[in-house]
Order: structure tokens, then C-alpha cells, then sequence
């Protein structure tokens, strides 16, 4: 929870109409757009100036999420979103606790502002960089957060189906299905009212899950023939190079969501995926792990990455192969 004297910072800032800015990761997941819509559709209805800029373009797959439209790209309308950001009263970030996490350009920005901030995520190791910081590595989902949160500033009734499913949707991506550790009652009384406010639960699942293209079906066909198994290391894990990517037409968020392959196999606690991103020249790097391995400190140490304990991400610089060997070393390592 956020403590009192935060939350009542926060409603006599709200109590007067004020431009708001409410911001996701790059590379924005279910979790980031659902948290930050769900945000947003309950300020509209208090007559605030709202906006909401991503980083970069979010994948498909989110397109149905209500004003997911209206939604700007930073990394696409670079003078108009640094005005904005420039003239916002208050600033919230949502799903991330760091300011590089938005990428380079939009970090440079963020960082000369003076406007107000709220932070509210749910990863490991937050910066300090907000006025008021809602940080709390037990909730699954930044979305369950939000709806916390929306309680604690006594707004509740402003929970409508609009809302509710945004915030279902983070809660079921980020909980991957209500089957990871973080899925408490309080999740599923969490998800019962949301239900309750009339959102179709179902059809959401469908519209996150069952949506893919044919060649989407094809490159998860391709990276499970390339899955390698490291027994010794209760390890796997999967490659895709950018010429494999290409040969199936890669969509933003195509490759969402394939790494949990690797942890289905008896034996296996920890598995990665590898993604050649030759744009970029960097290895994006996805870890999952299940028990007490911690794959936010094995990204921060090796991957310069970060995240959760059971789910985290980084990136390398070197080549897909030298990436891989890179691995394989530091496993042998860490064994020892
Ligand atoms: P994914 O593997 O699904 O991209 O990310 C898993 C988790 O790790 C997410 O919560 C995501 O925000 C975080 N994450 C992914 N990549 C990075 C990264 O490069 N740096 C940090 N700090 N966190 C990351
Ligand atoms: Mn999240």
C-alpha cells in the first residue's frame, strides 16, 4: 500500500483539473498498456488533461485495449511528446522503477523534469527518481497495484467495464493465466469484482491468446526445434536469429510469451530465450526460472538487465554465438 501521507499529496493534486502524463516501459507488455489505460479512463472522468505516452509501439495483440489509439509514441513523435511531458503537472510511471527502462531519448527527457511523479511497479531494486513511490516486488501485476491504488484515493466507483479491462488484462499477462507464484486470493477477489463491473473475462483471454497469425504459429514451430536442453544445468534454452524472424514475417510481440516453453519440460528450473535483433545490434535476452533461482540478479550481473526473481530480462552486445558461449560459461561458473 502507499502510505497515508502520500496518498493525500496525491488527491489535493488531483482535487483541480491537471495535465497528466502517465508513462509504460519500452517494449510495453500487457501489464504496462493495461495499468496505464486502466489509469488513465479513471482521470478522464475527472475531468484532468490525460494522456498516455509509450516509449516505443506496443505489439498487436493490445490493440483492442479502449484509447489504446489514442496512445502516443515517443520514439515516433519525439518534439510533441517532449512538449507534452514538458507542460504536465504530474507525471506517473507505471510498471518500471527505472528511468532507462523507457529507452535512451525518453530517459533524457524524463530526467529534466520537475513536475511531480508517482511510481507505481512491482520489480525488484526501484530507483528513487519519484516524488511518491508505490513499490512492492509480492503483487503479480502493476495492474493489481493500480487497482490498490485507485481504492486508496477513495475512487472506486470509477471503476467501470472500460477500466476493469485494462486492469484484468495486465492481471492475467503478467500472472501468466493466474499460474505464477504472485496469484494470492487477494488477485482472484481482485479479478471477482473486476468481473463483477462486467468485463467479459473470457473473451479478453481470447483476444490476448487466440489472435495469432499463422506465421506467428510458424516461428514458435521454429524456436521449439531450436530449443536446447543443458541437463547438468536443470537448463534450457531457445534462439531465434533475425533471418529466422524475418523468414516468418516478425510482428512486434510475435515472440511474446515463448520462453515458458523451456520451463515445461520435467527436470528444468531455468530457461532463456535469445532473440538477434541486427537493427538494434543487440542479443535480447528473455530468463525464466521457477523455485529459488533468481533470474533478476543473474540479468543485472551477467545481461545488464533486471526484473523479477521469476521472470526477468537483459540484453548483450556481442553475437548470437558469442551471446550463447557467454551462457553456457557463466552456468558453469555459478555451478561451481
Ligand atoms: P520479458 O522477458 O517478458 O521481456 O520481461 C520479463 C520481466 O523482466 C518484465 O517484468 C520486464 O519488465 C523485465 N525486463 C525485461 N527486460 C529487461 C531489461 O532489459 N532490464 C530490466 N531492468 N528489466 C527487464
Ligand atoms: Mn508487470
Amino acid at each position: 500500500m502507499m502510505q497515508i501521507h502520500e496518498i493525500e499529496a496525491i488527491k489535493s493534486i488531483l482535487a483541480t483539473p491537471k495535465k497528466i502524463t502517465i508513462v509504460p516501459h519500452r517494449n510495453p507488455d500487457g501489464d504496462a498498456m493495461g495499468s496505464t489505460l486502466g489509469l488513465y479512463h479513471i482521470l478522464k472522468q475527472l475531468e484532468h488533461d490525460v494522456l498516455v505516452i509509450a516509449p516505443n509501439e506496443f505489439p498487436d495483440f493490445l490493440a483492442w485495449l479502449p484509447e489504446s489509439e489514442k496512445v502516443l509514441i515517443f520514439e515516433r513523435s519525439f518534439d510533441t511528446c517532449k512538449a507534452i511531458l514538458e507542460k504536465s503537472d504530474l507525471i506517473f510511471t507505471l510498471d518500471f522503477n527505472a528511468l532507462h527502462r523507457t529507452g535512451d531519448q525518453m530517459e533524457n527527457v524524463l530526467k529534466t523534469l520537475t513536475a511531480k511523479s508517482v511510481m507505481i511497479d512491482h520489480h525488484q531494486a526501484p530507483d528513487g527518481y519519484a516524488t511518491y513511490t508505490f513499490s512492492d516486488t509480492a503483487y503479480g501485476s502493476t495492474c493489481q497495484m493500480v487497482y490498490d491504488f485507485i481504492h486508496q484515493l477513495g475512487l472506486e466507483n470509477l471503476i467501470n467495464k472500460t477500466v476493469a479491462t485494462c486492469l484484468y488484462t495486465g492481471i492475467v499477462t503478467d500472472s501468466g493465466s493466474f499460474r505464477f507464484p504472485k496469484t494470492t486470493s487477494a488477485t482472484h477477489k481482485c479479478v471477482a469484482d473486476l468481473i463483477e463491473k462486467g468485463i467479459n473475462n473470457s473473451e479478453i483471454h481470447n483476444l490476448l491468446f487466440d489472435n495469432s497469425s499463422y506465421n506467428r504459429l510458424l516461428l514458435l514451430g521454429k524456436a521449439l526445434q531450436n530449443l536446447k536442453m543443458l541437463p547438468e544445468y536443470k537448463t534450457t534454452y531457445i534462439t531465434l536469429t533475425q533471418d529466422e524472424l524475418n523468414e516468418f514475417g516478425h510482428q512486434k510481440g510475435d515472440t511474446e510469451g515463448i520462453v515458458n516453453y523451456g520451463l515445461s519440460i520435467k527436470g528444468i528450473d531455468f530457461t532463456a530465450i535469445f532473440i538477434e535483433h541486427k537493427e538494434e545490434g543487440i542479443i535480447k535476452i528473455s530468463f525464466r526460472s521457477q523455485g529459488d533461482f533468481d533470474v533478476n540478479q543473474f540479468a543485472r550481473k551477467h545481461f545488464n538487465g533486471g526484473g523479477h526473481i521469476n521472470a526477468a530480462g537483459g540484453k548483450s552486445f556481442s553475437s548470437l554465438d558469442e551471446t550463447i558461449q557467454q551462457f553456457i560459461a557463466i552456468l558453469a561458473e555459478e555451478k561451481k
